[in-house]
C-alpha cells in the first residue's frame, strides 16, 4: 500500500518538476515559420511559375509541398506552407537569419504577438457589454503565434469575431484569436507554442487592425493579462474610462 502511495507521490513530484522546468521556445518570424514540425514559410502561390521559383530557391520538390498541404490547387489569396530544405535552412542561418528564442515553462502562456506595447481595450465591462478578451493593436499581417502547445478546435468566420481561431490546450484551457486577416492552420492540427497560426487583421466587428485575444477556462473568459508573462511599460487603458 505504502509503495503505491509513494509511487503516486513520485509521479506527482515528477510532473511538478517537468511542468516548472524552463524550456527554450522558438518564435516564428516573417522569415522562418513552422507547420507540422517542419520549418518553412506561409505564402501564396498564384501560378506554376511562382511554385517553380520556390522549389528552386528552397531546394525542394513539388512532392514536399503537396505532402504538407494535402493539395496544391492555386487560388488567388490562398496560403500554402512551403517547407525549407536543410540546405536552405543552413544557407539562411549563415546569413544570420534565425528565429528568436525565449524561455517559458511548459505550463505557462506566452504573448500571442512578439511586440505588444499597448492594450487598446482591456478585459472587463465596456459600457453596457462585457469585453471577453484583451485587444492588442498591430499592423495588418503581423504574425499571431500560438501561446501554448495545443490543438486547433475551430477556425471560422462570424460577424463579431471575424475570421477567428480557437485552440484547445491542456487542463481545459482555450485561447481565441479574433479579427484575423488570414488563418493558416486547420481544425485538428496540433500546434506548438511559438508557431504562427494566423495574421493580424480587422475582420468582423472591428474598427482597426488589432488582435482580440481571449483565454478561457472551460467556457469562462479570464483576464489574459493575469496569465501572460509580466511586461514592463505596457500601456493599459485607464480604468476610469469605463466609468459611466
Ligand atoms: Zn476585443
Amino acid at each position: 500500500m505504502s509503495r503505491i502511495i509513494s509511487g503516486v507521490l513520485l509521479l506527482f513530484l515528477f510532473n511538478a518538476v517537468a511542468l516548472s522546468a524552463e524550456e527554450v521556445i522558438q518564435l516564428d518570424s516573417l522569415d522562418i515559420q513552422e507547420y507540422k514540425g517542419r520549418s518553412g514559410i506561409w505564402t501564396t502561390i498564384e501560378s506554376q511559375a511562382k511554385l517553380n521559383y520556390y522549389l528552386k530557391k528552397f531546394y525542394i520538390t513539388a512532392g514536399d509541398v503537396q505532402e504538407i498541404n494535402g493539395t496544391v490547387k492555386y487560388r488567388t489569396g490562398k496560403y500554402f506552407f512551403i517547407p525549407y530544405s536543410e540546405k536552405y535552412l543552413l544557407e539562411i542561418e549563415s546569413q544570420g537569419i534565425k528565429r528568436d528564442t525565449i524561455t517559458s515553462r511548459k505550463n505557462d502562456f506566452i504573448w500571442p504577438l512578439s511586440e505588444v506595447i499597448r492594450i487598446s481595450s482591456a478585459f472587463g465591462q465596456r459600457g453596457s457589454r462585457f469585453h471577453t478578451g484583451a485587444d492588442m493593436p498591430a499592423t495588418r499581417g503581423t504574425p499571431i503565434i500560438a501561446v501554448m502547445d495545443g490543438r486547433v478546435l475551430l477556425t471560422g468566420f462570424d460577424r463579431g469575431n471575424g475570421w477567428n481561431v480557437i485552440l484547445e490546450h491542456r487542463d481545459s484551457f482555450y485561447t481565441r484569436y479574433a479579427h484575423c486577416y488570414k488563418i493558416f492552420i486547420k481544425p485538428g492540427d496540433y500546434v506548438k507554442k511559438g508557431q504562427v497560426i494566423a495574421l493580424v487583421g480587422s475582420t468582423g466587428h472591428s474598427t482597426g487592425n488589432h488582435l482580440h485575444f481571449e483565454i478561457r477556462y472551460n467556457d469562462i473568459p479570464l483576464n489574459p493579462l493575469d496569465f501572460l508573462p509580466a511586461k514592463e511599460n505596457i500601456v493599459r487603458p485607464h480604468s476610469m474610462r469605463n466609468w459611466k
